[in-house]
């Protein structure tokens, strides 16, 4: 038996009497609205996490993104990093966690801001996306401090903005300046809400462009000297309808994407305007023209199996099949965001860490999943050139956005002993 297994009990004592602990600090975590957009209140999130890092030891540094997206005086995009070095050389264990949330929205029963806890559920905006993982990952570590500061090499935990628009002034952001990079980094832990007994490898790919269809404008009660936009925009969206997404459908993946719908290629419409600008105040008939102008956006979701040029070929073929049919049918397509799919192979040390320690924390087989959409992974991956990320924490999925979000306080605690065990078992290097 590795040496380090006989701390493990003990580690796990030390978390469970944590209990409360892990709640509480999720309902702080909650109590500060870091609602993106705009950005709100992030720095005083950062110091929460940096200053109570800081009393246990942990060299702590606040690097906010100036300039960066999103970056104002009023709204700076603060990040925290927290790292402490153990007893001698190793690999550095990192655990990631956004600090923004999306806006509440409708249709809550309880305060979203409050952080309460009830039947042994922690309820709020972010308490499974991702504050409760967040929490979860300090409560693990500090519990394994609490028991042996003389492992090899150090851990690390950030705390980081905008995820939920991009992580382009958060993890984008720190990546480009090495925090995400070997060798200061060598494994990189997301809890974002994938459920406990879940390792989550990676994501399918987003392409968005917007579509515009150019038309010619002239009075509506003689449309055949105009060029109708919308017309021709109806004519692209049947070739969608009829010809792309059944097409799409029948392209499944590799990738263990959950849900189960998601195992494939999907395109959604985003949002589509054509004519006059929406005015739903204005008095009286809008003017009689034809509509010379219509957009589109799309949303696309690829898989490893594809790449970012097929996929925009195959939307710009279309258009093109259109501009040969149809006299005066005109178009220009821009891109507006692109994200490679990313999957970390099964066989990478950190997933088969984390399959050895949920396996004894929940005794029961992980299961390997990949998120239909994006997360801060592609940064780490990308910029960072780090192979060895995935994401794993407590929550469900489904929960995330919602109202009445919440999280289960048995989840997170038993995600932070796999947490702990885990990255006990990386600094090691053991194989056990
Ligand atoms: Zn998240």
């Amino acid at each position: 038996m590795a040496h380090y297994l006989t701390n493990l009990d003990t580690i796990f004592a030390r978390i469970d009497d944590r209990r409360d602990e892990v709640a509480s600090l999720t309902s702080e975590l909650i109590r500060i609205p870091t609602v993106n957009p705009p950005g709100d209140a992030y720095t005083v999130c950062a110091e929460l996490i940096g200053e109570r890092l800081r009393g246990q030891g942990f060299a702590v540094e606040y690097l906010r993104a100036a300039g960066a997206l999103g970056d104002s005086d009023t709204f700076p995009r603060t990040n925290v990093v927290a790292r402490i070095e153990g007893g001698g050389p190793g690999p550095t264990v990192h655990f990631n966690g956004h600090i923004d949330v999306v806006q509440a929205g409708e249709g809550w029963t309880v305060d979203p801001y409050a952080g309460t806890v009830r039947d042994g559920r922690v309820y709020g905006r972010g308490a499974c996306d991702m504050k409760g993982g967040l929490a979860a990952s300090i409560v693990a570590v500090e519990a394994l401090l609490a028991q042996c500061r003389d492992f090899p090499g150090a851990i690390e935990i950030s705390g980081t903005v905008d995820e939920e628009s991009g992580g382009y002034a958060g993890v984008a952001w720190l990546a480009e300046r090495g925090y995400f990079s070997p060798p200061r980094v060598d494994h990189v832990i997301i809890p974002e809400p994938l459920n406990k007994d879940c390792v989550c490898l990676g994501h399918r790919g987003v392409w968005w462009a917007e579509v515009e269809i150019k038309g010619r404008t002239a009075h509506g009660s003689m449309p055949f000297l105009g060029v109708s936009a919308i017309r021709n925009m109806a004519a692209f969206l049947t070739r969608i309808e009829t010809e792309l997404c059944p097409r799409l459908a029948q392209r499944r993946t590799a990738m263990p994407v959950i849900p189960e719908g998601a195992r494939q290629s999907t395109l959604n419409f985003n949002s589509l305007h054509g004519g006059l600008p929406e005015r739903p105040d204005e008095q009286g008939f809008p003017a009689a023209l034809v509509a010379d102008t219509c957009r589109l956006v799309l949303d696309r979701r690829y898989l490893v199996e594809e790449s970012a040029e097929e996929v925009r070929g195959e939307i710009v073929n279309l258009l093109d099949d259109l501009r040969r049919e149809r006299p005066d049918f005109e178009y220009g397509i821009r891109e507006l965001w692109s994200v490679p799919p990313t999957m970390t192979p099964e066989d990478a040390p950190l997933v088969r860490a984390l399959d050895e320690e949920i396996e004894r924390v929940l005794g029961k087989q992980p299961r390997h999943i990949a998120s239909p959409g994006t997360y801060d992974q592609k940064h780490v991956v990308r910029i960072g050139e780090l192979r060895d990320c995935v994401a794993y924490g407590p929550g469900q999925l489904e929960l995330a956005h919602q109202p009445d979000e919440f999280i289960e306080i048995d989840d997170m605690v038993d995600s932070a002993k796999v947490m702990a065990a885990t990255t006990l078992r990386l600094l090691h290097g053991s194989p056990a």
